[in-house]
């Protein structure tokens, strides 16, 4: 499949030449002709699907032909955040540098002034968070009645920010016969509702099952008694010979800590969370982008759709309360056909998060030294459980106990998930705890159900 065979006029062609794009992605090539049709549409991919350009791309075709009037945009993106809207204005600047569209970015953070004076004299394009776009709306500074063409991107996003009854009440305010984009990685019920209410016949395209991580990452479990996760941190980076990597922890005061804690030991580190202004967000991705710091430590207000090229590892300093959330954290790497690995740390307070996740990817994380939850000073309480279970005395729980685990020695030999079809019959092997479970340990009692503290807020 080619770009020329989606219906994509020449100038956007030429344009995705220079931005170095050969082929379609997957999503790219199902979502773009559809568009071009008119037609509304659900997409659904994984993160570094290259869902962006799947929007668009067409869009910029579609908004070639016509004009904008004074404070009535023709076309509304809604993003989840500040970081992502910027970035898919960054792809219209990208991409329609052969067209001439006007563009507006309305983000918390930065002054409104200058985006309402775009918006004043109209745009071809606006692209907003939902709380700042009804914000401005009720100053009565915009009219959304020209607006036939939204975009709900990054939907799972939305609803975990609390954004989904803010983006009815916008729906309701832009023509009802307007074009409706909406993308997602996973399509829980309250987005599946969203897009009935206010698509209208779309047609659905998943290019993978939803919740499934990019098969490109290699993920790996580190368990880890909490006080030695910094250590830990710093021999993996070292034994890993990491050139890039984000660093993800749960709370803000965390990442903070964590940062300076690595710039102290000589890393170039920097940090992104929600507590930091616009201004410095920006400034901290980009000195990532350009490679001034390579090692970012971030909340997740950066885990989800953040496009940083060439991220070669992700570290879950703290394993993450949503499994949704590990999902998006280990998809910055691994991105458009790279390969990436990412690290779980897990503590054993953590078992009940591992399991949400290994329940929501159908995988079970491999276990680095083959070592089981937990690894703590103190008798493991699970660890006892599961021990008569343990059929090979690596995999038993505790084994790490007391030992350097092979991580700290270097000794790991990484074993990507996708190459445990053909592991070694002598490891442990239980059924299947579903079809695409590929490494079954012990049954470790952890298939329970989902813990409450799950849905409490990220503090981001
Ligand atoms: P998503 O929104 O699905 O998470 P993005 O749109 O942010 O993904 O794209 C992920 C990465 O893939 C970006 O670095 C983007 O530049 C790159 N990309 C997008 N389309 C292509 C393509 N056709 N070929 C190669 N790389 C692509
Ligand atoms: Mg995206």
């Amino acid at each position: 499949m080619n770009f020329a065979d989606l219906g994509l006029s020449e100038e956007l062609l030429k344009a995705v030449h220079e931005a170095g794009y050969d082929e379609p992605t997957p999503i790219q090539a199902q979502a773009i002709p559809s568009v071009l049709m008119m037609r509304d549409l659900i997409g659904i991919a994984q993160t570094g699907t290259g869902k962006t350009a799947s929007f668009v791309l067409p869009m910029i075709d579609i908004l070639a032909e016509g004009r904008s009037r004074a404070r009535m945009p023709r076309s509304l993106i809604l993003e989840p955040t500040r970081e992502l809207a910027a970035q898919v204005a960054e792809n219209f600047e990208k991409y329609g540098k052969y067209h001439k569209l006007s563009m507006a970015l309305l983000i918390g953070g930065v002054s409104m002034g200058d985006q309402v004076k775009a918006l004043e004299k109209g745009v071809d394009v606006l692209i907003a968070t939902p709380g700042r776009l009804m914000d401005l709306f009720g100053r009565g500074n915009i009219l959304l009645t020209g607006c036939n063409l939204l975009v709900i991107d990054e939907a799972d996003r939305m609803l975990d920010m609390g954004f989904i009854p803010d983006i009815e009440e916008i729906c309701t305010k832009l023509p009802a016969n307007r074009q409706t984009l909406l993308f997602s990685a996973t399509m829980p019920p309250p987005i599946k509702k969203l897009s009935d209410r206010f698509l209208s016949n779309p047609k659905h395209i998943e290019v993978s099952r939803p919740a499934t991580a990019n098969t490109s990452i290699t993920q790996w479990l580190v368990p880890v008694d909490a006080r030695k996760k910094r250590d830990k941190l710093c021999s993996l980076l070292e034994s890993e010979k990491v050139k890039t990597a984000i660093i993800f922890c749960n709370r803000k005061t965390a990442v903070r800590d964590l940062a300076k804690s690595l710039q102290r030991t000589g890393y170039a580190a920097g940090e992104i969370h929600g507590d930091m202004d616009q201004g410095s967000r920006i400034a901290e991705l980009d000195r990532f982008k350009n490679g001034d710091i390579n090692i970012l430590v971030a909340s997740d207000v950066a885990a989800r759709g953040l496009d940083v090229k060439g991220v070669s590892h992700v570290f879950n300093f703290d394993a993450p309360w949503h499994p949704d959330d590990y999902i998006h954290r280990i998809g910055r790497t691994g991105r458009a056909g790279a390969t990436g690995t990412a690290f779980t740390f897990a503590t054993k307070d953590d078992a009940e998060a591992i399991a949400g996740i290994e329940k929501l990817t159908g995988i079970k994380i491999q276990r680095v030294g083959n070592a089981e939850l937990p690894e703590t000073d103190e008798q493991p309480v699970r660890a006892k459980k599961s021990a008569g279970k343990a059929k090979t005395s690596e995999a038993k729980p505790g084994a790490a106990k007391g030992k350097t685990s092979q991580a700290e020695t270097g000794e790991r030999q990484p074993e990507p998930v996708a190459a445990q079809k053909t592991r070694p019959a002598d490891k442990p092997q239980s059924p299947s705890r579903s079809d695409s479970a590929r490494d079954e340990g012990p049954d470790d009692g952890w298939n329970g159900p989902m813990p409450d503290f799950l849905s409490f807020g990220i503090d981001a």
